[in-house]
């Protein structure tokens, strides 16, 4: 789960539907921040920056993301052998390469705020099958 334009839609707010969407995929699957906010381990510093963005207190839920170690790219954290969704509003050529190869491509979610501002109810409502 990426936060930068994915769960914020600017620094200063949450995209809309986010805090919907947080406690659904926090309740219902495995959950791994993939984000420049938790690079080395540690998610508090995750947790904190989006949930300041937030009216609600979502620290029960955003506490449930496990973090990840990465550096230089978000596909080095990723296991490919088993299914998931990466939500992301950048895919770099490298990340694109390595999600090509090993045949997930399709698992990245392209979330484009600037393009569909309710994106992330859209995703929500995917997930919960009301398509
Ligand atoms: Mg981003």
């Amino acid at each position: 789960m990426d936060i930068d334009g994915v769960l914020l839609a600017n620094e200063n707010n949450l995209a809309e539907g986010a805090a919907d969407f947080i406690k659904y995929v926090a309740d219902n699957f495995e959950v791994y921040w993939l984000t420049t906010h938790c690079m080395h381990g540690d998610p508090e510093h995750a947790v904190e920056y989006v949930n300041r963005a937030s009216d609600e207190d979502l620290t029960p839920w955003l506490k449930k993301f496990k973090p990840t170690a990465w550096s230089l790219a978000k596909t080095d954290a990723i296991d490919m052998t088993v299914p998931f969704l990466w939500y992301d509003d950048d895919c770099l050529w490298g990340e694109r390469r390595a999600l090509e190869v090993a045949g997930k491509l399709t698992s990245w979610r392209e979330i484009d705020l600037r393009k569909n501002l309710f994106q992330l109810q859209d995703e929500l409502d995917i997930m919960q099958n009301k398509y």
